[in-house]
């Protein structure tokens, strides 16, 4: 295996390194899972009846979380996205999010912090939320509330929407995420690349992939992202691309007479391997270096072992150096599995 390397790097806080994988590629977004579970129970996602318990000791605690975070920024982590599971229904949240903000005041070097959240448990927590973030994509795969219940099996829709509504009127990058799902809300993208129409904000529709915790190998209609553009170009034929920027998943698309944009994002075909820069971390403080492939590192054994600070470096970059070429390598890597794994496990 070749080693990932270290190059020292100056900035106001100091010397650091950056992590870089066997095939040059500078890892610097850490995708962070604070929580397994989950409000909702999207079926893309997870099973009706959840997932299985884990016990909150099985979690990483806010205080290992910081530890973590501090190794992450001092091995050049400069991007950071809080996942679950549902991240707003982890205990502490609120806290976690301002001693994120506490370490940024210091110079920590983030540059920014992002949240991914169904928005459910959004409004009465706006407040203490929405200062401390950068961004939110806000998952929203239907503007219909007998759908949104079908698809999430959770009477929740009049929730999401007061948080899109509030999210509209604010600072922050917004994102609706939509997974497209055959047959069951591609007669609507249209209507949702709409809310592009008249807000500065980004639509975005994710292919299905295969992490919903349920069987693998069923066989089923799959829309992949050029039946996408297929379809937003039926309604909206000027539609063109405006590429994609550096180590994005997400190809952006402009349309005449719309404040914000459209994206496409080809998570199931991995069109975008070559120039990923991302580095998963589970709730249970797993590390995944490829969202396709293995857990190749245990953040929480080493800390409750006796490691610190350094010992998670030399984790970080141990798991980078087996960073895959791509989606499709990492998966073919891995051991034949009966079971999809859920991707509120994984930390989407
Ligand atoms: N609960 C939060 C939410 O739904 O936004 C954060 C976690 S969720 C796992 C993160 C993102 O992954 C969501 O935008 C969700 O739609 C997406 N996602 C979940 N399962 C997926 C799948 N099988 N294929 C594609 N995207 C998926
Ligand atoms: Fe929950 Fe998000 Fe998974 Fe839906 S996609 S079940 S909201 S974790």
């Amino acid at each position: 295996m070749v080693a990932a390397s270290t190059v020292p790097r100056q900035n106001d806080a100091g010397a650091r390194s950056v992590l870089v994988d066997a095939f040059g590629r500078r890892i610097d977004y850490l995708r962070l899972s604070v929580t397994e579970y989950c409000n909702l129970r999207c079926s893309y996602c997870m099973p009706a009846a959840g997932v299985p318990h884990v016990p909150h000791a099985e979690l990483l605690s806010l205080e290992e979380i910081d530890v973590l975070l501090r190794a992450a920024l001092d091995c050049g982590v400069r991007r950071l996205r809080l996942t679950g599971g549902e991240p707003l229904v982890r205990r502490g949240f609120p806290e976690l999010l301002q001693s994120i903000s506490a370490m940024r005041a210091g110079g920590a070097g983030l540059d920014e912090v992002h949240l991914t959240t169904n928005g459910v448990l959004l409004p009465p927590m706006f407040d203490d939320i929405v200062p401390h973030l950068d961004g939110i994509n806000l998952s929203i795969d239907t503007l219909r509330a007998e759908r949104y219940h079908a698809l999430t099996r959770r009477d929740q829709f009049g929730a999401a929407m007061r948080a899109l509504d509030m999210l509209k009127g604010t600072r922050l990058r917004l994102k609706i995420n939509v997974v497209v799902q055959a047959g069951l809300n591609t007669d609507e993208l249209a209507d949702l690349a709409l809310q592009a129409r008249d807000h500065d904000l980004e639509v975005r529709f994710l292919e299905k992939m295969p992490f919903d915790g349920g069987a693998r190998d069923a066989a089923e209609p799959h829309w992949d992202h050029r039946d996408i553009l297929a379809e937003l170009r039926r309604h909206f034929p000027n539609i063109e691309s405006l590429g994609r920027a550096a180590n994005a998943t997400v190809e952006r698309f402009g349309v005449p007479g719309f404040r914000g944009r459209l994206g496409i994002i080809a998570g199931f075909s991995r069109t975008f391997c070559g120039s990923c820069n991302r580095l998963r971390i589970t709730a249970r403080g797993r590390i995944k270096s490829c969202l396709y492939g293995a857990y190749a590192g245990d953040v929480k054994q080493t800390l409750r072992s006796g490691g610190g600070e350094e010992e998670l470096k030399a984790l970080l970059r141990r798991t980078v150096a087996g960073k895959a070429r791509d989606g499709f390598a990492a998966e073919a890597a891995l051991k034949a599995r009966s079971e999809n794994e859920s991707m509120s496990i994984i930390g989407g």
